[in-house]
């Protein structure tokens, strides 16, 4: 992407907010529905991206509520990094601050669930006769409060109502001083200031330490609120809950619900299995936490492999088939109408046919003896095509050498 072909019009006058909104706009209707992978963007010599730049991701949520959402956090976060890489470090320190905001709102957002009465009194205190704004349906999406709600009241005054969770006056000081000093960054005097790699670096380093802070206040509260929801029957009772499979109900009914981070479902992750073993229903529990233990992991290791992963073992104890559907995804269906092979096989150890298949990471696993093998243990019959043991050069199973030798 050229990003020379963009230009601010610097005679209009128009706030921070607008003008970063016509960034985002005039970039959402240049790469349309294009997954960002898809797009060629071109590096102008400038270093790639520090991780730093990405920091604030962890801050937001995983499982996005709709489309919508999903595709502001993206635009925001693609016109930070092409304007970081065109060396437009003023533009992606707007949008960075943007992306800070979206953060904080999505904070505030928890505050809502866990204090409805504080933050009732405490908008009530801030907007005065405009409150109604706030409540409004208007303001709000599919009758619920949403992380753009909180853009109604202005930056400075919305980290006021940070104080219901115990925000302190140094804190405050430090995130009201961010928006001034964004406000003079953006301001359309036809000036640049932010012109070095260096500078810009510092202020996303100071972004990202407060975003840390913010949601360190919350931090808490949540575990106690996840405990709560979670040891809830309405929440863990496969007869009641949405959903019979412990991994969506995490999913949808706690992660996407409740708009969790990944640096939230860190703190939770570690929460004991072992806490919940006074529990009514501590089974149910014990395997919903080790879902969202599960989520963590998948999402943050790297070389995440499922066969080293106790948690998936045991959930698809003699289920080899619901394995490579759900956690290879690979259907069954579509192999059968296409003839592609489904990675399901007799065991060479106990011979049931529970052994699946990883062929991105060549092992095995069998569900039934809990056996491993690799490529190099196991080869196919060239005769039957049977899976067996590797057996010096020979490739013939022991079936097909019996039946030859009757033969
Ligand atoms: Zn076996
Ligand atoms: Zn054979």
């Amino acid at each position: 992407m050229d990003g020379k072909t963009f230009h601010l019009d610097d005679g209009k006058k128009e706030t921070p907010i607008e003008q970063g909104k016509r960034y985002v706009d005039a970039l959402l209707k240049r790469i349309g529905d294009r997954p960002i992978s898809e797009l060629n963007i071109s590096f102008k010599g400038i270093p790639e991206p520090p991780d730093e730049l990405y920091k604030m991701l962890e801050y937001l949520l995983e499982e996005f509520i709709d489309e919508t959402e999903e595709k502001y956090i993206e635009a925001l976060m693609l016109a930070t990094q092409t304007s970081y890489e065109n060396g437009l470090y003023q533009f992606a320190y707007v949008q960075y601050h943007m992306l800070f905001m979206t953060a904080v709102y999505y904070a505030l957002l928890k505050v809502s669930i866990l204090h409805e009465d504080d933050l009732y009194k405490a908008i009530y205190y801030l907007l005065k006769d405009r409150s109604s704004d706030f409540w409004n349906e208007s303001n709000k999406k599919a009758g619920k409060l949403y992380f753009g709600s909180f853009a109604i009241i202005s930056e400075s005054d919305v980290f006021m109502l940070l104080r219901i969770v115990g925000l302190d006056n140094s804190l405050l000081g430090e995130l009201q001083k961010l928006v001034k000093e964004r406000n003079r960054y953006a301001h359309a005097n036809g000036q640049l200031q932010l012109t070095s790699d260096e500078l810009f670096m510092e202020a996303i380093r100071g972004y990202n330490g407060l975003i840390q802070r913010v949601v360190e206040l919350l931090k808490e509260e949540l575990i106690d609120f996840y405990k709560k929801i979670i040891r809830d029957p309405n929440f863990y009772d496969p007869d009641i809950r949405a959903y019979s499979d412990p991994d969506e109900q995490i999913v949808q009914e706690f992660i996407k619900e409740y708009s969790i981070s990944r640096t939230e479902m860190n703190w939770l992750r570690k929460i004991k299995l072992s806490d919940f073993d006074n529990c009514e229903g501590k089974t149910e529990i014990k395997s919903l936490h080790s879902a969202l233990i599960h989520y963590y992991r998948e999402l943050t290791q790297d070389d995440y492999q499922p066969f080293d992963d106790p948690y998936v073992l045991y959930k698809y104890k003699n289920n080899a088939v619901e394995f490579v559907e759900k956690e290879l995804e690979i259907s069954s269906y579509e192999c059968g109408k296409e003839g592609g092979e489904f990675p399901v096989y007799f065991c060479p150890e106990c011979g049931e046919e529970q052994l699946a298949y990883d062929a991105d990471n060549h092992r095995y696993h069998c569900f039934a003896c809990d056996e491993n093998f690799t490529d190099e243990d196991l080869t196919f019959c060239e005769r039957c095509g049977a899976l067996m043991r590797r057996d010096g050069e020979l490739s013939i199973c022991q079936n097909c050498i019996e039946e030859m030798a009757r033969e």
